[in-house]
């Protein structure tokens, strides 16, 4: 029955939401992950349409049009990628009906407010161009907004492949990882990350705790943590979490990379005991990236979010590098939950060495959390 489908003009709802400065873009890892279905749909369809959204603008801004990710593509692709510098309306249909065999990019779904408010006549109007829809934004799935929950009320739809594989990889991690599991955390802030580590903390066996996010932990311990970074309101929530039955399983770093001013680059490793009130930890140091190796190494699950340190730069990346390249050659069903952690394996590894790269940062983590998330598993699978 597969291989009867016919998706005539097709529309794709990717997470195109890729960071871009002065108009380069410094990371494509959803751009290639977008496309890696795009020749088995193509067979299949008429034309094949991309959209997406790309940051938050306020109304029409041209910093966040998506024509850079349309040249982005094209080159990729080793064909053009046509850009329409609209979402809805005749000029989408003319263009689209007049170039049979065409991949096109519509333009920034967020330039209408229409999106956000997950406005029905806006997917009507969107949609009426095309004859089926691929939802497979994962990184988008956790927004109640029009493109991810109200498009499929017009026409035929069907949940993208990308999407489906992230569901299974993620699912995998909390339903049945094999033991022993270990999860490690970093990145700047434990706020965003709490609600994650209590859902994991009884079903983990380790949890590593590294990057800005430790500091709020060794705090807790009553450890001076000179100038690093804190958040004070969290204080009791750490300590509650440190003190109770799964504390254990809580893994801190004990010597780190310090500076006394992040922008002089300058950089002195110490241990914990060894603060001084200017000191300011930006990365872990040699003892606590042994310790956390040794961990990883006897693990068998291993998931991993947010840097070790400040690892955009040269003298405090050797935390993240460290880890990013243990974590490449282990044994273990290796998981990446997106954002930072993955422009770090970018730029110290390979992506190829992970079991899975998710390619939704907060999405991903609301997926662990056990959230709902509104845009997932509503349609059938597209199977080709
Ligand atoms: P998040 O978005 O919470 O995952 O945070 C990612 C950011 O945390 C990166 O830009 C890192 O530079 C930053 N980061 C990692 N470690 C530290 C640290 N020790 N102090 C300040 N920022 C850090």
């Amino acid at each position: 029955m597969s291989s009867e489908i016919k998706l005539g003009n097709t529309l794709i709802r990717a997470d195109l939401n890729v960071p871009i400065e002065n108009k380069i873009i410094l990371d494509n890892f959803r751009i290639i992950k977008a496309i890696e279905h795009l020749e088995e749909i193509r067979k299949k369809s008429r034309t094949v349409t991309f959209l997406s959204h790309l940051g938050r603008p306020h109304g029409v801004e041209s910093e966040f049009s998506l024509v850079p990710v349309a040249m982005e593509m094209s080159k990729i692709l080793n064909e053009e990628v046509i850009f329409i510098n609209s979402v809805y309306g005749s000029e989408v249909g003319n263009k689209i009906n007049n170039q049979p065999g065409k991949i096109f990019l519509l333009e920034n779904l967020r330039f209408h407010k229409e999106e956000l408010e997950n406005s029905e006549s806006f997917a009507k109007r969107v949609t009426q161009n095309f004859d089926t829809f691929i939802l497979d934004a994962f990184g988008a799935a956790h927004r109640r907004h029009s493109s991810i929950v109200s498009f499929g009320k017009f026409i035929e739809s069907y949940q993208g492949k990308l999407m489906t594989n992230e569901v299974e990889n993620l699912q995998l991690l909390v339903n049945s990882p094999q033991k022993p599991f270990t999860v490690m955390l970093g990145g700047a802030k434990v706020s965003d990350k709490l609600e994650l580590i209590n859902k994991l903390l009884p079903i983990v066996d380790n949890l590593l705790i590294g990057g800005g996010m430790c500091f709020t932990f060794l705090k807790a311990l009553g450890n001076n943590i000179g100038s690093s970074l804190c958040e004070d309101d969290y204080l009791n929530t750490a300590k509650e979490l440190l003190e109770s039955e799964n504390g254990h399983k809580i893994h801190l770093p004990s010597d780190f990379g310090v500076t006394k001013s992040i922008d002089s680059g300058l950089r002195k490793d110490k241990y914990i005991t060894e603060f001084s009130n200017d000191d300011i930890g930006i990365d872990i140091s040699n003892k606590s990236i042994n310790t956390f190796k040794t961990i990883l190494k006897n693990s068998n699950t291993v998931f991993w979010n947010g840097p070790m340190g400040i690892f955009e730069k040269d003298n405090f990346k050797m935390g993240t590098q460290s880890v990013t390249e243990i974590v490449s050659n282990l044994n273990a069903y290796t998981v990446v939950g997106g954002g930072d952690s993955v422009s770090a394996i970018r730029k110290f590894s390979d992506p190829s060495k992970f079991n899975h790269i998710s390619t939704g940062g907060g999405a991903s983590l609301k997926y662990l959390q056990g959230n709902e998330l509104p845009g997932v598993n509503i349609y059938k699978p597209l199977i080709l």
